[in-house]
């Protein structure tokens, strides 16, 4: 296996590829390291990025250790969504210290810039993340190095500290330069690419976090595909059911699915495949039944017919057919609005901090 002199963060965004290049042309043999979740990361995309900046690049998957992350509630709290930055860093940077050995590396690299982001990149967060990821001797800020205390790296002579930048704040002037400074032309597009930090994401993702207790990344796999219908019990999300919104979804769906899932075919009419997923036990049929009203309700001929539809249920690994008459009632809905997505994840979040229980989910022994 080859070796490097250091391991860094490789989001794929612009600070990440400034810092790791600007390391590579001080001498530093470094290897990038891809994080990828159901909320984040593009591994499909290493081979492109390793022939654009001339940098290997491996993926590192740390999917269900970030469910667990958020199901447990990240103990340093969310940013303004739902993403949270401080821990995942720390994660990150955890994961980047134990991969160290195996590639004879001595350092990590990080993009993070003081100040650029309100939550996880002001100069006490940035102590925090260092102190609480037990990389303080480990870990170099290319881009701010100069504006924060030398590091090991630098007082040893390993690092050239006034080779450093001492960049901050918002603007991205001096990063432009400095990608031009190392021949770096193509530029990604600025932020974004975390589902944890979009609304309409994290209305998708809350309700299987109040209602799944130990929540696997397929569930989030799941989330990001159809459209999200859940049906309510005591005002929490208990029922869910996903409906295919075209070809692509329905294609998507198929691979997500899991023996006791309950998956719905029109028999006669074109029309949505959907998956409903048991977040606890096994429906009920009249449940199963009324999932199947909500299919047909989502199929224009089929609801146009006026007279009863019939649905193929597949449920571990048996089918069979179920007549669904009009109208094709059902209880199952959208979930909340982002603003009382909201405002549940901020009285979730006092009450977690006022208790000693630390889980997100609402599970309850009652279910109807
Ligand atoms: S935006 Fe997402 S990927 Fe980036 S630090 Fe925050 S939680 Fe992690």
């Amino acid at each position: 296996m080859p070796t490097y002199h250091a391991l860094a963060l490789f989001s794929g965004g612009l600070d990440s590829i400034l810092a790791a290049k600007l390391m590579q042309s001080l001498g530093h043999n470094v290897l990038g390291l891809h994080f990828s979740s159901p909320f984040f990361g593009h591994p499909q995309r290493i081979s492109a990025w390793e022939q654009e900046y001339s940098l290997p690049i491996i993926p590192i998957d740390i999917g269900q250790d970030f469910v667990d992350l958020l199901a447990a509630f990240p103990p340093h709290g969310f940013g303004k969504v739902l993403n949270p930055c401080v821990d995942c860093k720390i994660h990150m940077l955890r994961r980047a210290k134990e991969l160290l050995p195996a590639f004879g590396a001595s350092y990590i690299i990080s993009g993070e810039v003081l100040g650029q982001r309100p939550m996880s990149q002001r100069a006490d967060t940035l102590h925090i993340i260092r102190n609480k990821a037990q990389v303080r001797d480990l870990l170099l800020r290319p881009l701010s190095a100069g504006l924060l205390p030398p590091t090991p790296m630098e007082e040893s002579g390993l690092v050239d500290r006034s080779e450093l930048f001492s960049i901050a704040g918002r603007s991205r002037t001096q990063q432009y330069a400095l990608a031009q400074s190392l021949g770096i032309t193509t530029i990604p597009a600025q932020a974004g690419g975390c589902r944890l930090g979009e609304r309409e994401s994290v209305r998708r993702y809350w309700p299987i976090l109040q209602a799944i207790c130990e929540p696997r990344v397929d569930d989030f796999d799941l989330a990001n595909a159809g459209r999200q219908l859940w049906r309510m019990h005591n005002s929490r999300p208990q029922h869910w059911l996903v409906i295919g919104r075209d070809n692509t979804d329905n294609e998507r769906l198929l691979p997500l699915t899991r023996p006791d899932d309950y998956i719905f075919m029109l028999a006669d009419f074109p029309g949505p495949l959907a998956l409903a997923r048991p977040t606890r036990d096994a429906w009920p049929i009249a449940l199963v039944q009324e999932a199947a009203s909500c299919v047909v309700s989502f199929a224009p001929k089929a609801r146009k017919a006026g007279s009863p539809v019939q649905v193929i249920v597949r449920h571990n690994n048996k089918e069979w057919p179920l007549w669904v008459p009009p109208p094709f009632a059902h209880n199952f809905a959208e979930p909340p609005a982002w603003a009382q997505t909201r405002e549940c994840i901020r009285a979730k979040t006092k009450e977690l901090s006022q208790s000693v229980c630390s889980k997100t989910c609402m599970q309850t022994d009652t279910q109807e």
